[in-house]
């Protein structure tokens, strides 16, 4: 949980629309762009506007998806890029995967199930890789954060706090899952908490939600010691967790929360070398003792190649306040480690050197760090929305810079690479990703259409089909 300036994330909690479960699959569906009709996409290629009727998802795991949008290639003028270009296809979508691509009205079998995508830009899964499913007021009343004026403050809220929201923990976490798939995101890491107060039952409680939607979201977990590692004496609670299944030790502002900076972050790297698990550290803390922070955080990695690919800093705020050779330098390090980043691309003084550390290398994700709980009131758990930001934040404004901005939302997945070939989707790839009323990646970042329809490994999480078949396979248009 992030204790500095918020991103910019309009607060537009929405419900995600219900279908259905028993509607009926019929022998060929159109999909339907629900709440598509207040699209921004003046260039919609499909009529998705229809939000009436009886909806169906595919019941089997073997089906074809026609009339898909993909990118092709860009065209250049003088070497520059002008455009994208797309053209219709048709997935053969088997066992989670998609099995072959094939042009718009290639021959199928006739007893495949078929459903229509309208004509909809399939862009790859959205990731928020920094939320906290297991505190937030989403699903309760409004009410806005009562803040502490510093981390230790915020600490002694959560404590009061936490026994009041641990009874429906879960239930809110699966109402925030179901928004999180409204907006596309199908894969996530959330931080647990970890502490005196819940002991291990956030983490209890988050298991037993994401179990309810294990086909419909892969999401890693970490264990966070919200309240201080040594400050709060959790350390066996911790390895007790990565024996409950956790992917990731958590960790905090070694200097700030548990005021020994060395030995907080040997606690942390033992328990990770000693479970096998990796490392997604919390880092608010500005210079000396973040620098400090980074840098040892960062040696250990060196001194422990078994973690090398395994460690995460979050937020890592000091690094916007780094000289370029400084930046260079831990980037250089952090790319030779494998050391990824995850922002939430904070506005104001605080704005990350994001586009410098990726161009060096470093693996950059962004995350929510949940939304409208005690820390802050926004967020609408859009990562289209955050690759949006980061065209804004960064000046990404031409068609090559803002589908290049998809990449913070989507784990570095892009349609097209840089060259203009497709790298996405290619057979054999996971059947997941978001369908939206857009020509291109870039107009879909620049105007952020709403979300038609989700799958993840073939399933349809969001959004549905319209019940009433045409019966064909239709030709490209
Ligand atoms: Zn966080």
């Amino acid at each position: 949980m992030t204790f500095a300036p918020p991103p910019h994330s309009p607060s537009q909690p929405g419900r995600r629309n219900f279908f259905s479960s028993a509607a009926k699959l019929t022998a060929a569906g159109s999909l339907i762009g629900l709440g598509a009709a207040g699209t921004t996409t003046a260039a919609a290629p499909a009529n998705c506007a229809k939000a009436s009727g009886a909806l169906a998802r595919p019941t089997v795991r073997h089906y074809a998806l026609s009339r898909v949008r993909l990118e092709d290639r860009f065209e250049f003028d003088g070497g520059k890029v002008m455009s994208t270009q797309t053209a219709l296809y048709t997935l053969e979508i088997r066992d989670g995967k998609i099995a072959r691509i094939l042009p718009q009205g290639a021959q199928l079998p006739g007893a495949l199930p078929h459903y229509d995508a309208q004509g909809l830009l399939l862009l790859p899964a959205l990731r928020d890789m920094h939320t906290h499913l297991d505190k937030t007021f989403y699903g309760e009343p409004w009410q806005a954060p009562r803040r502490g004026k510093t981390i230790v403050e915020m600490i002694a809220i959560e404590e009061k706090l936490i026994p009041r929201l641990l009874p429906k923990s879960q239930e809110r976490a699966e109402k925030l899952i179901e928004l999180m798939h409204s907006k596309g995101t199908t894969v996530a890491r959330s931080h647990c908490n970890i502490d005196p107060v819940s002991g291990l039952k956030s983490l209890e409680h988050l298991q037993l939600a994401l179990a309810r939607h294990r086909d419909s979201l892969a999401c890693e977990i970490v264990a966070f010691p919200q309240h201080g590692l040594l400050r709060s004496g959790i350390e066996p609670l911790m390895r007790e967790a990565v024996k409950m299944g956790v992917q990731y030790i958590g960790g905090l502002d070694p200097t700030n929360v548990d005021t020994h900076m060395e030995k907080s972050l040997d606690t942390t790297f033992g328990l990770a070398l000693d479970t096998g698990a990796g490392i997604d550290f919390h880092l608010h803390e500005a210079a000396p003792t973040g620098l400090a922070a980074v840098n040892y955080i960062i040696g250990q990695v060196e001194a422990n190649p078994k973690l090398r690919g395994k460690v995460t800093l979050s937020h890592a705020f000091v690094l916007a306040s780094l000289d370029d050779g400084q930046l260079a330098e831990l980037a250089g390090r952090m790319t030779a480690q494998k050391i990824s980043l995850a922002s939430t691309l904070p506005l104001g003084k605080g704005v990350m050197p994001l586009p410098q550390l990726a161009e060096r290398g470093v693996f950059v994700m962004t995350g929510t760090d949940s939304i409208t709980d005690h820390w802050l009131p926004f967020g609408n758990c859009d990562m289209l929305e955050k690759a949006n930001l980061y065209a804004q934040l960064y000046r990404k404004l031409d068609e090559f810079q803002l589908s290049r901005s998809l990449a913070i939302a989507t784990g570095n997945v892009l349609p097209l690479n840089d060259q203009g070939q497709r790298a996405w989707p290619l057979p054999g790839d996971s059947a997941s990703g978001v369908l939206v009323a857009a020509s291109c990646s870039a107009e879909a970042v620049a105007r952020l259409p709403a979300r038609a329809a989700v799958l993840h490994d073939g399933r349809v999480v969001y959004g549905g089909f319209d019940k009433e078949a045409t019966g064909k396979n239709k030709a490209a248009g």
